[in-house]
C-alpha cells in the first residue's frame, strides 16, 4: 500500500513515520511513504505558496496552483502507463483509465467526517491513498473542489495543520495491512472490534504493589478465560464509552 501526502512539511511527517512497526513494514516493503512538498510546486518567484483571503479576515490561506500541481504530479506517478497513452494521444482512454482508477485523495481538515476504525478498515483495501495537509488558514476552496474526494478529520479541535492528522490515519490504517503487525489477530481483536472496548490485560509479575492478575488468566482454561475477556470488554465499554456500548447493544440484542 502506497500513501502520499502532500504537505509544507515533508521532514515531519517522514521523520514521524519511519520509526518503530511502520518504519520496519516500509523497509519490508509492505507499505509505502512518499511526502511531497507542495513549496516545490509553485510558480511563485519568491516560492510563496500562500496569500491574502478575498473578503478579508484573519491569516492566510494556501492557493490553489502549487497544490493542484503537487496533486497532478503525484496523480500521474500512480497512474503510470495509462498517462503515457494519453500522452501518445488516446484521451478517451486516460479519461475511462482515470475515472476508475482515481485514487482518493483525503483533505484534512476539521470541518470532516470523524475518523474510525471502521474508515480505517475501508481505506486499507485501497492501493494508494493522497493526503492533502492543509495549514494556516486552509486551503483555497477551488482546488478542494476539483481533487478531493473525502473530506476527513480527526476529532472536534482545531490544530496548526494537517501533517499530525495524516500521520494518525497512515498509523491506523497502515496496521490493518497485511503482515505490518507480526500477528495479524492483534489487529482483529482489540478496541473497535464488533462496538467493543479491548478487556483488561496484565503480564508478569503474578503480584505486583498487592494487585493479583486475575485468577482464571492464570488457569489455562481457554473457554472460562474466553467468556471472562468478552464480560470485561462489555463491562469496560459500558463505563468508557456509553455511546460505544448502546450500538453493540442494539446489534445483540
Ligand atoms: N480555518 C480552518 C477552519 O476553521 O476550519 C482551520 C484551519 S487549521 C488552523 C489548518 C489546517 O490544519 C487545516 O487546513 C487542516 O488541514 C488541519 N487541521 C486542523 N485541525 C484538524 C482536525 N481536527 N482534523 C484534521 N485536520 C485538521
Amino acid at each position: 500500500m502506497r500513501f502520499h501526502v502532500l504537505t509544507l512539511f515533508p521532514e515531519m511527517v517522514l521523520q514521524g513515520l519511519h520509526t518503530s512497526i511502520l518504519g520496519r513494514a516500509c523497509e519490508q516493503g509492505l507499505i509505502e511513504i512518499e511526502a511531497v512538498n507542495i513549496r516545490d510546486y509553485t510558480k511563485n518567484k519568491h516560492k510563496k505558496v500562500d496569500d491574502y483571503p478575498y473578503g478579508g479576515g484573519a491569516g492566510m490561506l494556501m492557493q490553489a496552483q502549487p497544490v493542484y500541481d503537487a496533486y497532478k504530479a503525484v496523480e500521474e506517478r500512480i497512474a503510470g502507463p495509462d498517462n503515457e497513452k494519453a500522452q501518445e494521444g488516446q484521451e478517451d482512454e486516460l479519461a475511462n483509465a482515470n475515472k476508475s482508477g482515481k485514487p482518493r485523495v483525503i483533505y484534512l481538515t476539521p470541518q470532516g467526517a470523524v475518523f474510525n476504525q471502521n474508515m480505517a478498515k475501508e481505506l486499507a483495501k485501497e492501493e494508494d491513498l493522497i493526503f492533502l495537509c492543509g495549514h494556516y488558514e486552509g486551503i483555497d476552496e477551488r482546488v478542494l473542489e476539483e481533487i478531493v474526494t473525502d473530506y476527513v478529520s480527526i476529532g472536534d479541535y482545531v490544530l496548526t495543520g494537517g501533517e499530525l492528522p495524516a500521520m494518525v490515519m497512515i498509523d491506523a490504517i497502515s496496521r490493518l495491512v497485511p503482515e505490518v503487525l507480526n500477528n495479524d489477530v492483534s489487529a482483529e481483536f482489540e478496541s473497535f472490534h464488533e462496538d467493543l472496548l479491548e478487556y483488561p490485560q496484565y503480564s508478569r509479575p503474578e503480584e505486583w504493589q498487592g494487585k493479583k492478575v486475575p485468577q482464571v488468566l492464570l488457569s489455562g482454561h481457554h473457554a472460562n478465560i474466553e467468556n471472562w475477556r468478552r464480560e470485561q470488554s462489555i463491562k469496560r465499554t459500558k463505563e468508557r464509552r456509553p455511546d460505544l456500548y448502546e450500538k453493540w447493544k442494539a446489534k445483540n440484542e
